[in-house]
């Protein structure tokens, strides 16, 4: 099995359901013709699989090794992709030009993303936080940080990090312990220790840059009193060379069920030289534009895994032959039919094909509004604002519980072969269940959702949402080819709709109320937003004529699947979400 790039798919929500080229108003993507950005993901494509895919494999049987010296050593092979990466630029393709970055558009660069996570999850993850850490530096860095850190991530010379979690403190940040000693000359020393630190130290690249949450002496208790630091692993010179070696170091590496290629580390700081980024007890400000950039990017991450998982499960089910066809043999002379004749095979490849295709529109439409964020016109980047605070816990969270679920399947379909290790079921699984974790556990993203979001600004991302469907329902009403797609769109709305008053009644009233809700709402919105996505994707296939290409044929008929056999889960979640939190809490806790 080997992974194949989706790139007609990235072409067709590019092209003709986001029509990009309307925005040529906007910065990047003057720069991004449709012939330039067909050539860019199709060299990355090319790039994801013919040297990270080989890789993944790979990454799975060996992990990272930590020498006496408190030096990693990666997977075989896996430095040297990582400086073919270097080389051929594409660490700079999404980042600022004043540093040295290429400036594309996210929507262009999320469908790059996903293709080395699809082919090598876990190695995508140097890259990955690398522009995460460049992401918060560039929101709250000085100008003189800018200068001297940027340029080297940008490029990819330097790698990133970002350290929150600590043995005490994971959800919960007011915990953390690590403290900063302010220093005359206007740096901090560093104290503590950092766990399960993704990539948090390794043999890519002559630096590493930690970004580190710390209080500093004296600061208030609690969440009031972090701070940001950024702590390079080797001090930079004046010409921004990387001169001494500061104190901190790895630890220890956690033995980890997936993403085994990731060096997952323990730092410890003793002392370690840093420098505030942003203002004192505000790092938390900071470090949530971090925390974002890397929610999208677990989301895109356990969609492409899901993705990779789903291709493995067709090539099995089209060669594996058990049993015959319910409706006479498919495959007379042979012994047996292929699997994928059976219904029940169908309904595993079937789930998944919806779920990725509509969750990869979903991923796209959202980073698209992160482009819009920087539109000239202050309507549309304020409804871009709001929809990236409103959607990011639903990417994060829906993509990736849909995504296990889709692994899950996978293995299923290849039955006990993809128990073994033999096959790439096991690895994809795997390397999946940590996205439900990590960047905020899912149960977290849904108390974001319904506690932060939903609320903000009177309501006004949710009634935008809301008022966008309305109009993009009424816009369509004559079309009878489409009216399958509206109407359960409009249905889909308004249980949504109906679970937000319910929960603007109850989750007041009861704060454990919306807790208790809070999963169901966010998967009932994740539902919704698949509902857009397949209306938007069915309407541009109707328009491009179907009956002319396959492609357009099998899109319509995947979403008019993913209307008869995954939606009818919102009727699900909004009776459970309304039965609120008593039975949820029926029971004192030493009846567990
Ligand atoms: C492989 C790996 C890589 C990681 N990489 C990084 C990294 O690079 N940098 C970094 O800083 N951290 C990293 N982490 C840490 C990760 O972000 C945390 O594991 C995650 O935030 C959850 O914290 P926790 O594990 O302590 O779980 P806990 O906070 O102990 O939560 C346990 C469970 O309780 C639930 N829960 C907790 N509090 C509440 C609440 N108030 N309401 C409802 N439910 C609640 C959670 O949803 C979860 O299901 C990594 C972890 C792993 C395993």
């Amino acid at each position: 099995m080997t992974y194949k790039a989706p790139l007609r798919d990235f072409q067709f929500i590019l092209e003709d359901v986001l029509d990009i080229d309307r925005y040529a108003n906007l910065p990047g993507f003057a720069d991004a013709s449709s012939d330039l950005v067909r050539q860019i993901l199709e060299e990355a494509g090319r790039f994801s699989e013919e040297v990270l895919a080989p890789l993944n494999k790979v990454g799975d049987l060996e992990g990272c090794q930590l020498a006496a010296d408190g030096s990693v050593k990666t997977p075989t092979g896996w430095k040297e992709a990582y400086r073919q990466l270097v080389d051929a630029g594409w660490p700079s393709l999404s980042c600022d030009k004043a540093y040295g970055g290429q400036g594309m558009p996210s929507v262009v660069t999320t469908c790059y993303g996903q293709m080395t996570a699809g082919a090598n999850a876990a190695w995508s993850m140097y890259p990955g936080l690398t522009h995460a850490a460049y992401a918060g530096l560039h929101a709250g860095g000085t100008e003189e940080q800018k200068q001297l850190y940027l340029p080297k991530l940008v490029s990819g010379q330097w790698t990133g990090t970002m350290n929150l979690t600590e043995p005490q403190c994971g959800t919960d940040l007011g915990l953390i312990r690590t403290k900063a000693v302010p220093q005359p000359d206007g740096s901090y020393r560093i104290t503590g220790q950092k766990i399960w630190i993704s990539s948090g130290e390794h043999e890519f690249a002559e630096n590493i840059i930690h970004l580190v949450l710390a209080r500093i002496e004296g600061a208030p208790a609690g969440v009031k009193g972090i701070s940001l630091f950024v702590v390079p692993k080797f001090l930079p010179e004046a010409d921004g060379t990387p001169g001494e070696r500061n104190h901190v170091t790895c630890a220890g590496l956690e033995h980890k069920m997936g993403i085994h290629g990731n060096a997952t580390c323990v730092m410890a700081y003793d002392d370690a030289k840093g420098w505030l980024v942003g203002k004192e007890n505000e790092g938390l400000k900071v470090m949530f534009v971090t925390m974002n950039e890397a929610r999208l990017g677990t989301g895109l991450q356990g969609l492409s895994i899901a993705t990779a998982a789903y291709q493995a499960a067709v090539d099995f089910a089209k060669e594996r032959l058990q049993g015959r066809s319910l409706t006479g043999p498919k495959n007379p002379s042979g012994p047996a039919d292929p699997i994928i004749v059976h219904p029940d095979v169908r309904r595993m490849l079937m789930d998944s094909k919806a779920l990725i295709e509509g969750g990869r529109a979903f991923l796209l439409w959202t980073a698209l509004h992160g482009d819009l964020e920087a539109s000239p016109d202050e309507a549309v980047a304020t409804k871009a604002k709001d929809y990236m605070a409103l959607l990011t816990p639903v990417v994060k969270a829906y993509l990736t519980d849909r995504a296990f679920h889709v692994t899950s399947l996978a293995m299923q379909v290849h039955g006990g072969s993809g128990f073994t290790e033999h096959f790439p079921a096991s690895q994809h699984l795997r390397d999946c269940r940590i996205t439900m974790i990590y960047e905020g556990a899912n149960g977290i993203q849904a108390l974001d959702l319904v506690g932060r979001k939903l609320g903000a600004n009177g309501g006004r991302a949710i009634m935008a949402f809301f008022g966008e469907i309305d109009s993009y329902v009424a816009g369509k009403g004559s079309d009878a080819d489409l009216k399958p797609f509206t109407d359960a769109l409009a249905a889909a709305k308004a249980k949504l709709q109906d679970a937000t008053l319910w929960l603007m009644q109850n989750g007041l009233q009861n704060p454990d109320n919306a807790g208790a809700a809070s999963t169901d709402y966010l998967h009932l919105m994740g539902l919704t937003c698949l509902s857009y996505m397949w209306a938007m994707m069915a309407e541009a296939a109707f328009r491009k004529g179907p009956d002319s290409d396959p492609f357009l044929a099998t899109k319509i008929a995947t979403g008019r699947y993913f209307l008869a056999r995954i939606l009818p889960e919102a009727d699900a979640h909004l009776a459970k979400l309304k039965t609120g939190a008593a039975p949820l809490m029926a029971l004192p806790a030493d009846a567990f």
